[in-house]
């Protein structure tokens, strides 16, 4: 073909499907000078999608294999995408073993998505008329309605045309330059007004007239006072120019009762005020906010600070290890305040859920209009906002969960990854399935930026480095303020059954202590974990237990509504009257849950304002920020909650942690449980007497000589690292391997079985039977009516061809699925499982 016979360009886009590879499309000449690198284009994919999609490369190197099929339209000027988001993108889908697809698709706000959100217009040059004897009457009349209606989505040509698959149809009114395929971008993204009020800008130039106002206004006593209450919030005589931003209308009026809206409503139309609309910022500060006073760094807080910035200078990398309290964001706050003056741009993770507002509020008040958020619980609207933020550069700091590693930054200097232990920085349920710490490090290394791993509780994983000297390491062992870290009681609950000094789930001193304690006006937290401890209900007679029907779980107690659910699939139902299995009316509720813990605490201590925090009651988006609001004025005594009371919570006025049964978290059958129960311990215990007086924890277990208790009792990391590390070396667990895990699925136990065997025998073949365990079915074998078994890879971290090994894996993963008896059968690859 002539046409290819110049050099042409071609561009390798990515796409959102499932396919590992970029795919080669034909470059229009006449865009020859405006393609980029990291532009938005609409492809036609397959047989007749349409997709948008991200150039990741250009090029004039025309395949060999088949005619590649032009680009149909650009999306845009300037590329949403960066060139460095895209060598990230590829570094995580190979890390990963997923396809960049997958990355892009979790990596771009659904905003700048919109694949098949494609319309159809008219040609601007076509005449219908003129060119009649060229169309058919189907054309016609659609070329018609089009017409008529401007622009028509994609998605309802096929109706209109009455064809199951229009593109063809679509694709020859294209050819015939008697239509264009154009992206609207809905407005999906709007930002939020709000109305606002100011004086009239003419009594503002003239004050004379101002006082003229107080004389016409004197009789009226409701008026005057939100004049000079609008006066006393915004000094207009002082400082004319404070009168611009005005007030929020609805703040004016609420805080300043009994003022009315009706008397400002009259002294708006009296043209005394004038009212106006202003783009809310998504995150305002209160005043008690703003009055937060400038910290200045305690003597071991600088010099913990002097050994983070050589360890960065030498590193790249470090490790601060400070303990709960001991003020290490205050740490982090110099170091990118440094950046903000450097003029270049920070990132602050922190771990998904702890988002507290808590932790923003003080990064707001302290960068102010340069700090923007961005979190898994925004709404595509919040995300795009700051994505834009991010790229137009009025945002130098970003504070935000895993997500965020994959804004378009351009000048990164610095990471911060907060409570870097953390294993909500894992995306575990869909690809990719990467750990944000580590893509920190990738990102920080494609912007030539620092990183700074922040924990009281460091990963095994993250301290063998600093040890290994890979990191720089920055202790801080005091907590700020002179406060003690606090004393941990173990209280053995079975010697406590047996003396009769338990009620329900608590001990005589824990009861105590959190009487004694909000007596005295302080608060308490009771920690339970939930992993494997939610209640459900039983038969007496028979033992029946309700089930999920499509998993292999029981089925969730929920006192509230009295309601069984499965914590899997979300499935529910009312609690049966009568056992299902033998009809017998006695059915009891069995297991602790943390209702059942505030039910029962507040039997005991009656008095009690108890507050809940876990999934089931905070499940609306601001619900946890309101109790936590709740507990922190002091408007509950005690907190009841599971992990997610554990995490950089900072209340001054908590002494009291109560831990109510401590020994489930020690046994999973994971390799990281004594970790996770190290640092959840110690981190939950952090929670006590961070100000002022020491905190007291109640730890209760019925093995009270587990060494681990003694060790979260002294507060001894160095020793429970020590002996962590010894056995993971011993047993070649990570770091010291490498694991990667393959989940195999399918509707029949049978196939799940057979096909999880067929690929552990090939893996064994290629790879190595040391290297290879299972199948094995987890222990929740069953979800969503889908049948699970696992095998898991163990890889030398030294010495070993970790490439070759995963093409190996992934090869064996595709010759699964190629084999028919196993069309059916799904594998998800997980790399560093957590
Ligand atoms: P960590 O994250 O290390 O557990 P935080 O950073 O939350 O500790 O600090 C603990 C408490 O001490 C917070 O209330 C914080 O405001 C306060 N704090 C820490 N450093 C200072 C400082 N230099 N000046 C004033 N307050 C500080
Ligand atoms: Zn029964
Ligand atoms: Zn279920």
């Amino acid at each position: 073909m002539s046409l290819f016979e110049e050099k042409h360009q071609f561009a390798e886009i990515i796409l959102p499907v499932p396919v590992p590879k970029t795919f080669c499309y034909f470059i229009s000449p006449a865009w020859d000078l405006e393609v980029v690198v990291g532009q938005r284009v609409l492809v036609e994919f397959g047989n007749r999608k349409v997709y948008t999609g991200i150039i990741a490369e250009i090029h004039q190197k025309r395949p060999e294999e088949y005619d590649p099929k032009p680009i149909l339209e650009l999306l845009e000027d300037t590329p949403s995408v960066t060139p460095d988001q895209i060598k990230l993108w590829k570094w995580v889908a190979e890390y990963y073993m997923c396809t960049i697809g997958d990355v892009m698709n979790i990596a771009l706000p659904s905003g700048l998505k919109l694949s098949s959100q494609s319309f159809i217009q008219l040609h601007p040059d076509f005449s219908i008329d003129d060119n009649l004897e060229m169309l058919t009457d189907r054309e016609f009349t659609f070329l018609k309605l089009l017409e008529k209606e401007q622009t028509i989505p994609y998605t309802n040509v096929a109706s209109i045309l009455e064809l199951k698959n229009p593109y063809k149809a679509v694709k020859d009114l294209i050819a015939k330059q008697a239509i264009l395929l154009i992206e609207k971008i809905k407005e999906k993204y709007k930002p939020k007004m709000e109305k606002r009020i100011r004086l009239h800008q003419s009594l503002v130039d003239n004050t004379a007239l101002l006082d003229g106002v107080f004389d016409i206004i004197a009789k009226k006593a409701k008026q005057e006072d939100a004049l000079l209450k609008y006066l006393s919030m915004v000094p207009v005589y002082e400082d004319p120019m404070t009168n611009y931003h005005g007030v929020s209308k609805s703040e004016f009026i609420k805080e300043n009762k009994p003022l009315s809206a009706s008397s400002v409503g009259t002294m708006t139309k009296n043209g005394i005020f004038e009212e106006f609309e202003r783009q809310v910022p998504r995150f305002e500060l209160s005043i008690a906010d703003k009055m937060m006073p400038t910290p200045e760094l305690s003597e071991a807080q600088n010099e913990c600070l002097q050994k983070v910035v050589t360890g960065l200078n030498e590193k790249g990398t470090c490790l601060l290890h400070g303990v709960t309290g001991s003020g290490k964001t205050e740490i982090y706050l110099q170091l990118i305040q440094n950046v903000i003056e450097n003029g270049s741009q920070a990132l602050f993770l922190i771990p998904e859920i702890a988002l507290t507002s808590q932790l923003v509020r003080r990064l707001k008040v302290y960068f102010g209009d340069v700090l923007g958020i961005y979190h898994s619980k925004f709404s595509d609207n919040e995300r795009v906002e700051t994505w834009k933020g991010v790229q137009e550069g009025d945002y130098q700091v970003i504070v935000g969960t895993r997500a965020s590693l994959f804004l378009p930054f351009s000048d990164l200097e610095l990471i911060v990854v907060d409570e870097e232990h953390d294993s909500s920085y894992k995306a575990q349920d869909k690809a990719p399935r990467y750990q944000g710490r580590d893509v920190a490090l990738v990102l920080a290394h494609l912007h030539h930026a620092k990183v700074i791993l922040g924990s009281a509780t460091p990963s095994l994983e993250s301290f063998y480095l600093a040890v290994k000297k890979k990191y720089a390491y920055a202790p801080l062992t005091e907590r700020y303020g002179g406060a003690q870290l606090p004393e941990v009681k173990i209280v053995d609950i079975k010697r406590m059954r047996k003396q009769r000094k338990m009620k329900d789930e608590f001990s005589d001193d824990l009861l105590q202590a959190v009487h004694e304690t909000t007596e005295e006006g302080y608060q308490a937290i009771l920690f339970q974990n939930r992993r494997g401890y939610s209640p459900y209900v039983s038969c007496e007679t028979c033992g029946w237990v309700p089930e999920c029907p499509s998993c292999a779980v029981n089925l969730t107690y929920h006192i509230y509504k009295n309601e069984l659910r499965c914590h899997y699939c979300g499935y529910k139902e009312h609690v049966p009257k009568t056992c299902v299995n033998c009809g017998s009316t006695h059915l009891q509720t069995v297991g602790v849950g943390t209702q059942k813990i505030e039910e029962s605490l507040k039997t005991y201590l009656t008095d009690l304002r108890v507050g809940r925090m876990d999934l089931d009651s905070t499940r609306r988006k601001h619900s946890y920020e309101q109790i936590l609001t709740d507990f922190e004025q002091g408007h509950l005594d005690v907190l009841v909650g599971t992990q997610m009371i554990t995490k950089g919570l900072d209340f001054g006025n908590v002494r009291v942690v109560g831990i109510l049964d401590a020994d489930r978290l020690l046994h999973f059958p994971d390799f990281r449980a004594h970790e996770r129960a190290f640092q959840l311990l110690t981190q939950v215990s952090g929670r006590a007497g961070r100000r002022g007086k020491e905190g007291t924890v109640i730890l209760q277990t019925s093995t009270p000589d587990e060494t681990l208790f003694a060790k979260v009792a002294r507060h001894d990391y160095a020793n429970f690292y020590r002996k962590e590390i010894q056995e993971r070396q011993q047993y070649h667990y990570p770091p010291f391997t490498r694991l990667i895990r393959l989940t195999v699925r399918s509707e029949k136990q049978d196939l799940t079985r057979e096909s999880a065997e067929w690929l552990a025998q090939r893996l064994t073949h290629w790879i190595g039977a040391n290297r290879i365990l299972g199948p094995q079915e987890p222990v929740i074998n069953k979800i969503r009516n889908y049948f699970l078994s696992e095998i898991l890879i163990k890889l030398e971290r030294e010495n070993y061809d970790l490439k070759k090994a995963k093409s190996l894996i992934q090869h064996a993963v595709n010759n699964l699925r190629e084999e028919k008896p196993f069309k059916r059968v799904w594998v998800s690859i997980d790399v560093d499982p957590a």
